[in-house]
């Protein structure tokens, strides 16, 4: 992770930093193409007017000259001593006079020519070759007017060479003769044209039409002035579309006038080119160059520290934040993000982070509480603690058996579930019941005295307690201590509860070699308390072995239906009055594999205690309803009795799923009568009177078994829809010797007339008692002196037996006989 954000800085700043300097350059380089481009606009523009001043300041510099060299000229042929060598007729001395005077104002060249124009004697060799330009230049001299002040000159060849000529008459007054005075055109010229207008001059000659240009003066450089010369001059215009001749020369670029300062295609042309370099001109000046160099590179730098500063300042924030993150996800929520204070997008990505932190970390707080609190009574829960016990043994574990002594440290734990506390949540209500909850969880944690205790509720109504080095007395002490403390009613709200708890003990290392072997124990040794109602019970190995047989039994108790063990027995129930049989009570049997047929009084308890009861119940109405059919269609129209547990009243869907079992085999709901305890009804009035208005309303009979033994009064199960009462075997039994029950047995059939109710005795072992019975009106008789509970499959041939042997009708008698 760490390689991860510093890689991530590393390469974002890098970035921004390269992002930051690529613009820069870009935006330099545009600059720099503008400038160039407006430059050379610039250039193209501007080149063509300073050629023209170029040529300006060349017809100019020439004119000048001209009139400089005439008025020389003029001066020469005044002069008289030059007048008088001439008149001397000798050659030699008047080759030597044109020669002195002629050097006097710079001629290289002079002749004399007679009125005629007939060259009459030249310095140098002959300059026959000038005979036109004289006669031309003698004209312009000779034109009507003033001609004082005419400057004639012009620009020849002379053996190649370029000259300025100049032709004055020598008067005396009259016209006496011509002299031509020749000048060659120098390097002057070019420095002249460098000086005064800034472009540079070459001067081309060429002695014919077909000859190539001669460089006779350039202020070109050697290498370019001959792409110059070799240009076609002939075909070029003077000025061109763009206002000059553009001519490539050695790779530069020149825009170029060309000026023809003589035509002459037997003596020779000149040509004057005015010439100023394009790139020189669109160039940028190399201080301009070395400015912007020095600026490019001096932003570079301001941009690289400024964007390494500016990436640093966004990143190490971001470092930051990643590390926080980091810290976070290593679960560290205490330490604060940092930077919220800030007011940018960083601040506000922090202050999220700070959300984000404050509230799973109030989350995870909230978690921990859930994970390990009891929410409803504040006290630690069950993982809280399995983990102190866990800690309580490391701790005793480590101080071990201290030398010179055989006690041992130990730990001990108390388990502790309520008595009847779901009637109490089922009566009084949810409310009430959490209520209750958590004045119990106050009483207990009274009750701890000892720093390092601890109260726990594991769930439900069932809470424990670890005492940190205690052993089995002390446990035993605490138990007592709870049981006393259990003595006094809760008072909650207007309702007393009473309330009793079983208490479950176990010692490590005693009982136990593991904390959870410790807690399991106790609470084996709690549910052993609360099923013999022991109050408090110490671990002991047989608690186990018991529950390992109640297990074993359960499982066979399954087998019982799966594999058909179950049979079911009928009793028969006979009318007092005629005799007749006028019902059976259904009774079930155990036959099984090993221990032969188990008496209901072995296993319904169980099934009870179990829930099992529920399944056994549903077999045998299942099983009734099919022999009243097979009675039924042998002619036997009798009620069957089958009986309810308390579980089975708690059953919501117990009406219903007899229903399904009536339309299953096609039996009415009258031919049952379904027998239900006081005690079970005492065990949640409310709920088994709903359930038994249920079944009444469907149409079954419902009969109160075992009356007399449980404390309801007649009155109170007359609100129940119930249809007949069977009188306690116990009374029935003793009615024969104890008056006192015979008593009872007789208030307790008119009271139950009055009420509307048949009355059943049950228990009728001898005639004697049958006979009582009868006196007494009681309505039906069920008992071994008539019938012991038999085989369904036997009920209709015993029936048809009694009735062959007890005709109704002489009943009395036969009972008499006996
Ligand atoms: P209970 O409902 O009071 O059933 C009557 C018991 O009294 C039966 O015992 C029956 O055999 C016995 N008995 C009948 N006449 C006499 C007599 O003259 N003298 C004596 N000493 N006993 C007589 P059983 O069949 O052993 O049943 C015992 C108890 O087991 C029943 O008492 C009933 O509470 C329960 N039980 C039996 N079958 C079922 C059943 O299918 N479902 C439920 N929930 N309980 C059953
Ligand atoms: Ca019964
Ligand atoms: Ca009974």
């Amino acid at each position: 992770m760490m390689g991860f954000t510093g890689l991530m800085r590393r390469s974002l700043k890098a970035r921004l930093i390269a992002t930051f300097l690529g613009l820069l350059l870009v935006v330099q380089l545009a600059g720099f193409t503008a400038l160039r481009a407006s430059l050379s606009t610039h250039a193209h523009q501007e080149l063509p007017a300073r050629l023209d001043v170029g040529d300006r300041v060349l017809h100019s510099l020439l004119s000048q000259r001209a009139q400089k060299l005439t008025d020389g000229a003029r001066l020469l042929a005044a002069d008289f001593g030059f007048r008088e060598v001439i008149h001397s007729k000798d050659n030699d001395t008047i080759v030597s006079a044109l020669e002195n005077h002629g050097r006097r104002i710079g001629a290289t060249r002079v002749a004399l020519y007679d009125t005629a124009l007939a060259l009459q004697a030249s310095t140098g060799e002959p300059l026959n070759s000038l005979a036109p330009l004289a006669a031309r230049l003698a004209g312009r001299v000779m034109r009507p007017g003033d001609s004082s002040n005419v400057t004639t000159s012009e620009i020849g060849l002379l053996a190649g060479l370029p000259y300025q000529f100049v032709m004055v008459p020598i008067k005396a007054p009259v016209v006496v003769g011509w002299v031509l005075l020749g000048f060659p055109i120098d390097e002057r010229l070019v420095s002249d044209m460098q000086a005064l207008a800034a472009v540079q001059m070459t001067l081309l000659t060429r002695t014919s039409a077909s000859d190539a240009w001669q460089i006779q003066l350039s202020s070109v450089s050697a290498d370019r002035k001959g792409g110059l010369a070799q240009y076609r001059w002939d075909q070029a215009p003077a000025r061109g579309a763009s206002g000059m001749t553009s001519v490539t020369a050695h790779g530069e670029e020149f825009g170029v006038h060309p000026s023809w300062l003589t035509i002459d295609d037997t003596n020779g042309s000149v040509l004057a080119l005015t010439s100023l370099s394009v790139d020189a001109a669109t160039r940028i000046p190399h201080d301009l160059q070395v400015a912007l160099l020095v600026t490019t590179v001096l932003s570079c730098l301001v941009f690289g520290v400024g964007s390494s500063l500016t990436a640093h300042r966004m990143i190490t924030p971001l470092h930051r934040l990643a590390s926080a993150a980091d810290r976070l996800g290593a679960g560290d929520y205490a330490t604060p993000i940092g930077d919220e204070h800030r007011h940018d997008e960083i601040g506000q990505l922090s202050q999220a982070f700070e959300r984000m932190r404050v509230s799973v970390s109030a989350q995870k707080e909230e978690i921990l509480k859930l994970a390990y609190w009891d929410t409803l009574t504040g006290l630690p829960n069950r993982a809280q603690f399995r983990d102190a016990v866990c800690s309580a043994i490391a701790a005793a574990q480590q101080i071990g058996t201290p030398p010179g002594s055989t006690a041992q440290p130990s730990v001990a734990v108390l388990m502790l579930d309520l008595d009847r506390f779901k009637h109490v949540n089922d009566v009084l209500g949810y409310r009430f019941g959490d209520l209750l909850l958590v004045q119990v969880a106050q009483r207990l944690a009274q009750q701890l005295v000892r720093g390092g205790d601890l109260v726990a509720r594991l769930g439900g109504d069932e809470f424990a307690i670890l005492l940190r080095s205690g052993d089995a007395e002390l446990a035993q002490t605490v138990a007592r201590r709870l049981a006393s403390a259990f003595d006094a009613p809760l008072t909650l709200e207007e309702h007393t509860v009473d309330m009793g708890a079983g208490i479950g003990m176990a010692c490590w290392p005693q009982h136990a070699g593991d904390a959870h072997a410790l807690i399991s124990r106790a609470e084996v040794a709690m549910y052993s308390a609360k099923q013999r109602s022991a109050g408090a019970l110490m671990y002991d190995p047989t608690i186990d072995a018991a529950s390992a047989q109640t297990l074993s039994l359960l499982t066979e108790m399954r087998q019982a239906v799966t594999e058909n063990q179950l049979r079911l027995f009928l009793q028969p129930k006979l009318s007092l009055s005629t005799g007749a049989v006028v019902g059976a009570e259904a009774l079930v049997r155990w036959q099984h594999p090993h221990r032969g047929l188990v008496p209901p009084l072995h296993f319904i308890p169980f099934a009870e205690q179990t829930g099992f009861i529920r399944v056994l119940t549903m077999w045998v109405f299942e099983e009734a309803a099919r022999h009243w059919r097979t009675l039924h269609a042998e002619g036997l129209l009798i009620t069957l009795s089958v009986n309810l547990s308390t579980r089975d009243l708690l059953d919501q869907d117990l009406p219903q799923k007899f229903d399904a079992l009536l339309l299953k085999h096609q039996v009415p709901a009258e031919a049952f009568c379904l027998e239900i305890t006081e005690s079970a009804i005492m065990d949640d009035p409310q709920r088994a009177q709903a359930t038994l208005d249920r079944l009444s309303a469907l149409g079954f009979k419902l009969s109160i078994d075992d009356f007399g033994t449980g404390y309801s009064s007649l009155a109170y199960l007359k609100r129940l829809p119930v249809d007949e009462l069977k009188i306690d075997q116990s009374f029935v039994k003793s009615m024969e010797n104890d008056p006192d029950d015979a008593k009872i047995v007789r208030s307790t059939i008119d009271l139950a007339h009055n009420l509307g109710l048949t009355v059943v005795a049950e228990g009728v072992e001898n005639a004697k008692t049958w006979d009582m019975l009868r006196e007494l009106n009681c309505d039906q008789a069920q008992g071994y002196h008539m019938g012991k509970p038999m085989p369904a499959d036997a009920f209709a041939n015993w029936s048809v037996g009694w009735l062959n042997q007890h005709r109704p009708a002489d009943l009395v008698s036969a009972l008499m006989l006996h």
